[in-house]
């Protein structure tokens, strides 16, 4: 067996018994917590058998309500700073128009890529309620609207510009082509609008473990760790992540490191009456959060000198084309629904979408109206079931 895959035995990992052996010198960095004893080696002592994994840490910046999070923000923003680590953030309408009234932190956000998170994240109708219409070319004409739109918080009216275009007027120098559906539920015709709007990256989809291309559009890995919170077990997929994907993806949502409850779970019962702040962590609990945080991005710093990892792989299109089974579009679907299933959302058409969208690079597996019929009921008994 090689060296490094001596060192890097997934199923030891797993069981937390591994101890990656090597000669500890100066470079050597503890990923995971001491008692799991986990020492990761100079990237040099491998040999060849170590190719570069690249890293790429996205933050979802969508409270616009807190002032926790503002704060919280810019407190990531200086260390990512003192680390001298790039990284993409996930800018939603609201919060673009919200950042006009925080220079500091809109300067520092400049250092980094910028991708869009829609116009209105959580506010009713949300993507998958919008687009749900039997016409694909209307769900087509209605995202396309919404996402150059300002939408009330509290209403989900239109009201006059906004979304993308929000963001970019923030950042007049930046282009805005990579996108995050909230809560990563996407929806084809949705996507297909952005596309127009110049999005060219998705990050939303479960379809591939390295970047691959279809209808203009790349679609980027999963996240290993889609809402970071510093538990041993989020190391231990960030690292087995690293091993086994030349690309992963780690997600943060800043407002999550000081506020107990989500800052959208005013909207899980409809649009709220008026806005109002999540409970905040205490103190402690706060300091305790950011003092991990600093130790991870330390790490990862650390991993980067060490040519262990490259972070912000250069956003660009790949090679590869997508390829598709009639399984994984169920699959994808089902875990794009996740978020709605959650709201207690039973979709009508969205499955049709998304077969309309991919059927080009799956034509032989083609659904019958039948088994899409059967797919949504047992969706609907899912929905119940909950
Ligand atoms: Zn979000």
């Amino acid at each position: 067996m090689s060296a490094a895959l001596q060192i890097l035995n997934l199923d030891r990992l797993v069981d937390n018994q591994l101890e990656l052996r090597g000669t500890p010198n100066e470079h050597s960095g503890m990923l995971m917590r001491p008692s799991e004893c986990v020492r990761v080696v100079d990237a040099t002592q491998m040999g060849g058998d170590w190719r570069m994994r690249r890293f790429l840490l996205t933050f979802d910046t969508e409270d616009f309500i807190s002032q926790n999070s503002i704060w919280v923000l810019h407190w990531i923003l200086e260390i990512l700073k003192k680390y001298d680590l790039e990284t993409l953030f996930f800018i939603t309408g609201h919060m673009a128009e919200k950042l006009r009234n925080f220079p500091i932190v809109t300067d520092l956000l400049r250092e980094h890529k910028i991708g869009y998170h829609s116009s209105s994240h959580s506010v009713h109708p949300t993507i998958f309620e919008f687009t749900d219409v039997e016409n694909y070319e209307q769900a087509y004409r209605i995202s396309l609207k919404r996402e150059m739109a300002h939408v009330n918080p509290l209403t989900g009216e239109i009201e006059g510009k906004g979304g993308i275009l929000a963001v970019r007027e923030l950042f007049p120098n930046k282009q805005i082509v990579s996108f995050r559906a909230p809560g990563h539920c996407w929806t084809p015709p949705h996507l297909e609008a952005l596309r127009t709007l110049g999005i060219m990256l998705d990050f939303s989809t479960n379809i591939c473990f390295t970047p691959v291309s279809f209808k203009n559009i790349t679609f980027y890995p999963y996240p290993a760790i889609g809402r970071w919170e510093g538990k041993p077990s989020e190391y231990r997929a960030l690292l087995l992540s690293l091993i086994r994907n030349r690309l992963t993806v780690l997600t943060v949502h800043p407002s999550l490191l000081v506020n107990r409850d989500e800052w959208d779970s005013i909207y899980c019962n409809g649009n709220p009456k008026k806005l109002s702040s999540p409970h905040s962590r205490n103190p402690r609990e706060v300091k305790r959060l950011l003092r991990r945080f600093d130790s991870l991005l330390r790490r990862i710093a650390k991993f980067q000198k060490m040519h262990i990892i490259e972070t912000v792989p250069s956003l660009e299109k790949p090679n590869r084309n997508l390829r598709i089974t009639k399984m994984d579009i169920e699959k994808c679907y089902q875990r794009s629904m996740r978020w709605a299933m959650k709201q207690n959302y039973r979709p009508k058409f969205l499955l049709s979408h998304f077969f309309r969208f991919f059927e080009s690079c799956s034509k032989q597996n083609c659904l019958s109206n039948k088994r899409i019929r059967e797919i949504e009921s047992s969706l609907s008994r899912h929905v119940r079931a909950r």
